[in-house]
């Protein structure tokens, strides 16, 4: 690979640089670590389009791979943390972006996105945007985790499995509204940006990919009690989802009975015998208030 020099060249990496990449490091992309490189320049310049990323933004990118998408974001002069848990490419990232951006703003913390800690960002300069080819077997226990770790985050926009952005992006009522819905709904609005094609990836994934756009709500739902108390009883309705929730939420209510949670439910205006997926986020907080 060669090194940028000239300006109007945009730096990127298309299909032959990712696999000399790949191949200089002995990388052999791993399903378990759900490593599907982007090789398509045309798909970085939409995500980072699509999440609106702007000149000074600090972004937080999840497994940055090779550096497909980071390229693409600090070529947009966002400053980029990136999480990687492969400590090879970790190694080589901050190698790859000297060569073909060397102004570029980046910093790689090697770690696990599921343990990343306060601790491993930095205090005064905490990431506002996120953005990120998700892997996929992770991609929600992920998002929900930087969610309630970074609450500076404002938007977002993330690859997922098709599957699972619809999920997220899903309103009540509709068949793929679930616990993640709720859960993503008590950070933001949720919806979906786009589709993209599986080959734009190297391996060509087994699945379809779509982008997930967040924006974060203007004003927090509830205070951090309250959301882990909403939680639990979101876990619970979905847990027992064919049941009515006057029978689902007493595995979330200790000591409860059919009787006290229609009680329950009735006192702020629900129907108990209502199933997990008619009720929005507020409702979940409603009877979650009205437990304390
Ligand atoms: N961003 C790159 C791109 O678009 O080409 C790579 C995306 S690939 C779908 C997922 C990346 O996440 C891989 O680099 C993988 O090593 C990394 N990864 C997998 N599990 C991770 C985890 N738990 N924490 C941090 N990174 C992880």
């Amino acid at each position: 690979m060669t090194a940028n020099n000239d300006e109007t060249v945009p730096a990127r990496l298309g299909p032959a640089e990712v696999r000399e990449l790949a191949a200089h490091l002995g990388v052999n992309p791993t399903k378990k670590l759900g490593q599907n490189f982007v090789h398509d320049p045309n798909t970085v310049r939409k995500i980072v389009r699509l999440a609106g990323v702007k000149a000074g933004d600090h972004v937080i990118e999840i497994g940055p791979g090779l550096g497909s998408l980071t390229l693409g974001l600090t070529e947009a002069q966002a400053r980029v943390t990136a999480i990687e848990i492969d400590e090879r490419l970790a190694q080589q990232l901050p190698l790859t972006q000297h060569m073909m951006q060397p102004e570029a703003q980046l910093r790689v913390v090697l770690t696990d996105a599921l343990e990343l800690t306060n601790e491993q960002l930095i205090a005064d300069d905490r990431p506002t945007v996120l953005v990120a080819n998700l892997p996929y077997n992770v991609s929600v226990p992920i998002l929900m985790h930087l969610l309630e770790l970074i609450p500076e985050l404002q938007r977002g926009l993330v690859m997922v499995q098709a599957e699972v952005g619809y999920r997220i992006a899903a309103n009540p009522g509709s068949k793929e509204y679930g616990a993640p819905s709720v859960k993503a709904a008590w950070y933001g609005d949720w919806s979906i940006a786009g589709t993209v094609s599986r080959k734009i990836f190297w391996p060509v994934p087994g699945v379809d990919s779509v982008l997930v756009r967040y924006e974060r709500r203007s004003e927090q739902l509830g205070t951090e009690t309250e959301r882990r108390h909403t939680f639990s009883l979101v876990n619970a309705a979905f847990a027992g989802r064919r049941k009515m929730i006057r029978q689902s939420l007493q595995a979330a209510i200790p000591g409860s009975s059919t009787e006290s949670v229609t009680q329950l439910v009735e006192s702020v205006g629900l129907r108990p015998d209502h199933r997990a997926e008619s009720l929005a986020i507020g409702d979940y907080l409603k009877i979650a208030r009205a437990l304390v």
